[in-house]
């Protein structure tokens, strides 16, 4: 991307990567899935010519550092890959003193985190997150197994992101569940009735597009 601007550590990581407009932050490669159609199950962990490979997580610190002037950006939104989640209070620290400079902060998010963390997370998210995308990648349970492929220690992985949008409404602005088209046995139009169901938005994603 000729208008892309990589912001490196010392050690070349690219903790913040500008695409669109927006700031896109890296903040760890763990997940609680393995989607089979994600670049890292793919041997690869570049995206729109980054390298997003982690050897370390970032320090809160490193991460407003990286991110730099918030006032170039139309959004800062936390989408590596990785699950930024599983670093919810750093994850947290960073979307409060963003927020604090005047951000708009977006959440791009499997929607597993009241699971793995086993409370509801979703009043910690009032405040600090603008935006939430969810990827809900499926229409019913059995199609979202065997495309994300949770790991074993959480079951109920489908219901419970679909809980996780419902009690954000209350908490986040603006919700938003988004499937991939192409996908085999993914029915779009089935996905957005599933949102519509539950009074949040969607969006169409096209495989290997960030957004
Ligand atoms: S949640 Fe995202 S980063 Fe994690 S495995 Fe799935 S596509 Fe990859």
């Amino acid at each position: 991307m000729s208008d892309a601007v990589a912001t490196q550590s010392s050690d070349e990581e690219v903790i913040a990567y500008e695409l669109h407009g927006n700031c896109y932050l890296n903040i760890t490669q763990r997940c609680t899935l393995r989607c089979d159609f994600c670049p890292k199950f793919n041997k690869t962990f570049e995206v729109q010519g980054y390298d997003l490979r982690l050897k370390h997580e970032p320090t809160v610190k490193q991460i407003i550092a990286a991110v730099g002037d918030v006032s170039r950006y139309q959004e800062i939104v936390f989408c590596g890959l990785g699950e930024s989640t599983l670093r919810l209070e750093v994850m947290l620290a960073v979307a409060a003193q963003l927020k604090q400079r005047g951000a708009f902060i977006r959440l791009n998010t499997d929607g597993l985190a009241s699971l793995v963390h086993g409370r509801d997370v979703t009043p910690a998210l009032a405040g600090k997150v603008d935006a939430l995308s969810i990827s809900m990648n499926a229409q019913d349970e059995a199609t979202y197994n065997r495309h994300c492929r949770p790991k074993k220690e959480y079951p109920g992985a489908y219901q419970a992101m679909l809980d996780f949008a419902r009690q954000a409404k209350a908490f986040v602005p603006s919700v938003t569940l988004t499937a991939i088209d192409g996908l085999d046995g993914v029915d779009i139009e089935a996905c957005r009735n599933i949102a519509d169901e539950l009074g949040v938005e969607f969006r169409r994603r096209e495989l290997d597009v960030v957004g």
